[in-house]
């Protein structure tokens, strides 16, 4: 039987990814922070408490202990906008927490003989302002964000670890989204409060840059590829993307659609306290690698997504 590791298992993508691998069969284990500890966790997953902000060693010896054959490195600050209020923390957890694991995993394999297959969940806010639209594996990596720059780091860090002969690969994730993720991404912030209104819960819904565009994809599809690129016979970077860029406010616009309201742009407030310090106006990424090499494509489109997020939403009478 495969062991697998997983950080950040109890965000959007590890739930995603470790409900996937336990139905596969493999043990799996997954890195837990005390806070998260009281939260629902998979049934069958390995818990450890670990964290990635924690004692370097403690990452080490956990990777050590284990030694999985594939090794997830999904966990950090889960935001951009988080990220803005502590740089450090951010640079640690999702940046140099990487080169911790990578370097375990070497000297796993050294020991044992055995790869341990690691993957890094990266982000097109490694990109910064890119200067091209669409964005690929050969795109300059000049981040505008401490989010994006932590990101850079340990993607930086695989490419260094792979040209050393490691299984290293890392999946340059474009914004992914589900009825799980947190109310602070404008996806569901706009989903949830459309609902909210077309419950005669809320009456107006406010927020930041309605002109940003995004590559919105749907968050099982993008666990999918990053199975797919740890099984794939060579380690390598790929874009994961739908290729199609929309802005936050069609967002608006497909999510009132959904519940009924047509006549939506009342109902929406612009607070210039919501704009951000540098914000990345395009982001839309070519997923030719992926689908060549690894067979993979999104199954979901954008109305299809907006729509399930608005649906999931549940406002009791
Ligand atoms: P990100 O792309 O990973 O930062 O994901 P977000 O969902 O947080 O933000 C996506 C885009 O929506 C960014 O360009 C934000 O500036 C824009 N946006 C506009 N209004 C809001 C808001 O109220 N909340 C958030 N989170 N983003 C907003």
């Amino acid at each position: 039987m495969s062991t697998a590791l997983v950080t950040g298992a109890t965000g959007q993508d590890g739930g995603y990814l470790v409900e996937r691998l336990l139905a596969e069969g493999l043990e799996v284990h997954g890195l837990v922070r005390r806070e998260d500890l009281g939260g629902p966790l998979p049934e069958g997953l390995v818990v450890h408490e670990v964290d990635l902000g924690g004692p370097d060693d403690d990452l080490a010896a956990l990777v050590d202990r284990v030694a999985p054959d594939e090794l997830y490195n999904l966990g950090g600050v889960s935001s951009v906008a988080q990220s803005w209020a502590d740089p450090l923390l951010t640079t640690r957890v999702s940046g140099t927490a990487a080169l911790v694991l990578l370097e375990a995993a070497r000297r796993v394999r050294e020991r044992t003989g055995r790869e341990v297959r690691f993957l890094q969940a990266a982000s097109a806010e490694i990109f910064g302002e890119p200067p091209v639209a669409p964005q690929d594996e050969d795109t300059p990596v000049r981040p505008v964000s401490p989010y994006g720059a932590a990101k850079a780091l340990a993607h930086h860090g695989v490419g260094i670890a792979r040209a050393r002969g490691q299984f290293a690969t890392s999946v340059v994730l474009y914004n992914h989204e589900s009825p799980r993720r947190p109310r602070t991404f404008v996806t569901r912030k706009i989903t949830h409060t459309v609902a909210a209104i077309a419950a005669g819960r809320a009456e107006r819904l406010v927020l930041g840059n309605l002109d940003a565009r995004r590559d919105w994809g749907w968050a099982p599809d993008y666990v999918d590829a990053m199975v797919r690129a740890v099984r794939h016979d060579e380690p390598a970077d790929y874009v994961v993307a739908t290729g199609e860029a929309h802005t936050v406010r069609d967002l608006v616009a497909a999510a009132f659609a959904r519940v009924g309201i047509t006549d939506w742009e009342p109902l929406v407030e612009v607070d210039p306290a919501l704009l951000r310090p540098a914000d990345p106006s395009l982001l839309v990424g070519d997923a030719t690698r992926a689908r060549t090499r690894l067979g993979w494509a999104p199954s979901v489109t954008f109305t299809e997504l907006v729509a399930r997020m608005v649906d999931a939403e549940r406002f009791d009478a």
